[in-house]
């Protein structure tokens, strides 16, 4: 009998797993692998939303397992130390992997490398739609604006889908720990799993995004983000099935996760961009913890921003408009350091990305690929476009939930004890013109 292992990092599901997929093939045996990484931790970016998602991920992934023949062997420690353990005691030939973007997972496929050698193969186009890479501007790794990767990407070649295998065996007598348990901060977390991402995909209508993505109180936006950070479902697939759906939510939709794909390719050449900016704007940032409390906590007056802060801390989710509008408010209202909310949404976040977080707060930020980069957003002019009866704002800010319609949005009016608001909404541009010297 021959032996290969699938070492499962951010691709916890059976379809159109090339990982899964390869290793299948390569052997007669399969140990489908997942090591707890304990640096992850340490690295700061092991948050408890994150760490129940993924406690219902693996435990999702085991059950679909089992169902084919096979099962998973969880470990705990390195994992190019505990892949390549797992090898030897089962003799395997090949170590199977997907591509990573990030610096940290680049140090991994080195580690995994050195230990294995020849028998390591890495997949490339798990993670992403394209790899980071296969598409690039003359005379440059990478590209720093968006419309024309995305003519690129929209033309570029795709892998073709694979199903999930019927059968699998894996060998008798590997040894391997329980599934883990964690337990979420936030109350309303969703549950993860491929099984869950399947679902959710069948249930939601994609045909109503184009008119209602933006729209905060119809939450018309597909929810399946963290299915796509944790790999419970192939972004490939996503873009195969909405373009043989067709139409115009169809087309928006596939142009998101372009968005994905391109903050990948940015990491994937610049990994500092995770911690520095991207383009530099010699900012010298605002330090005031009264007003990052009052931005974390969602009091800081300017009840859209509040909602948007206490949904992320109810759900470990945030709607789209509403992480733009909260990230600009601290950015460029209040002129924070990108790096505070951002570090702020993955402590919460259950979709937490370090490509995508670290670029889209940049971008934000004027840091990163904004093509105007000193765009502040009103948010009172956000929230009369995005939430224009006061709904979204009702639902998360139960204090003001007496406020008919659109007065909601401005409490100063009608709920004296309210926050008052931290820049008077006539100074909401006065702190980013000052700074990067705008009159
Ligand atoms: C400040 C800020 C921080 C963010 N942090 C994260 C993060 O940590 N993780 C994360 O996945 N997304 C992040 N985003 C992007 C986006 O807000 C979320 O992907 C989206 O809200 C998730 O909801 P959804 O799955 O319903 O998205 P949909 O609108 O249904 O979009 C489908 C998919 O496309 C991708 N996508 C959509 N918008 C973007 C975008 N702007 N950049 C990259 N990919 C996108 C996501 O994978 C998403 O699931 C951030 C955006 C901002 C402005």
């Amino acid at each position: 009998m021959t032996v290969s292992v699938a070492l499962f990092t951010q691709d916890l599901r059976l379809h159109d797993n090339p990982v899964l997929h390869a290793a299948a093939r390569a052997a007669d045996q399969v140990v489908p692998l997942f090591v707890l990484d304990p640096a992850v931790e340490a690295a700061g970016f092991g948050a408890p939303n994150r760490q129940a998602f993924l406690a219902d991920c693996l435990a999702d992934l085991d059950e679909s397992l089992r169902r084919t023949g096979a099962r998973l062997v969880v470990r705990h420690g390195d994992p190019a130390e505990q892949a390549a353990k797992v090898a030897a005691e089962t003799d395997a030939d090949s170590v199977h992997v997907a591509a990573g973007v990030s610096a940290f997972a680049r140090r991994r496929e080195n580690r995994l490398r050195e230990r294995l050698g020849e028998r390591l193969h890495v997949h490339d186009g798990v993670l992403t739609v394209l790899p980071p890479g296969q598409v690039t501007p003359a005379g440059r790794d990478h590209y720093a604006v968006f419309t024309p990767y995305h003519r690129a990407w929209q033309q570029a070649p795709r892998r073709s889908v694979h199903g999930a295998p019927r059968t699998l065996s894996t060998p008798d007598g590997v040894g391997g720990e329980a599934l883990p348990t964690a337990t979420a901060a936030s109350p309303a977390l969703p549950t993860g799993g491929e099984s869950a991402a399947r679902e959710q995909w069948r249930r939601w209508d994609v045909d109503g995004y184009a008119d209602l993505h933006d729209a905060l109180a119809a939450d018309g936006t597909s929810r399946l983000s963290p299915y796509l950070h944790f790999g419970c479902l192939s972004a490939g697939e996503l873009v195969a099935r909405a373009l043989k759906h067709g139409g115009e939510g169809a087309e928006a939709f596939v142009r998101q996760l372009a968005w994905r794909d391109f903050h990948h390719q940015l990491l994937a050449a610049r990994p500092e961009a995770a911690h520095h900016d991207y383009r530099s704007r010699e900012d010298h940032w605002h330090h005031d913890e009264r007003e990052a409390r009052a931005w974390r906590e969602g009091r800081t007056g300017y009840p859209v921003v509040d909602a948007g802060m206490r949904q992320l801390a109810h759900e470990g989710w945030m709607h789209n408009r509403a992480r733009l509008l909260t990230a600009s408010f601290l950015t460029k209202t209040l002129h924070h350091d990108w790096r505070t909310g951002a570090a702020h949404f993955l402590a919460l976040l259950v979709d937490g990305d370090l490509a995508n977080n670290q670029l889209n707060w940049q971008w934000v930020a004027g840091t990163g690929t904004d093509t105007r980069p000193n765009r502040v957003l009103n948010p009172l002019r956000q929230a009369d476009r995005y939430d224009p009866d006061g709904a979204y704002v009702r639902r998360w800010i139960p204090e003001l939930a007496h406020l008919p319609g659109p007065s909601v949005h401005r409490p100063w009016l009608l709920a004296p004890d309210y926050p008052a608001p931290l820049v008077a909404p006539e100074d909401l541009n006065t702190r980013l013109r000052a700074a990067r010297s705008l009159d």
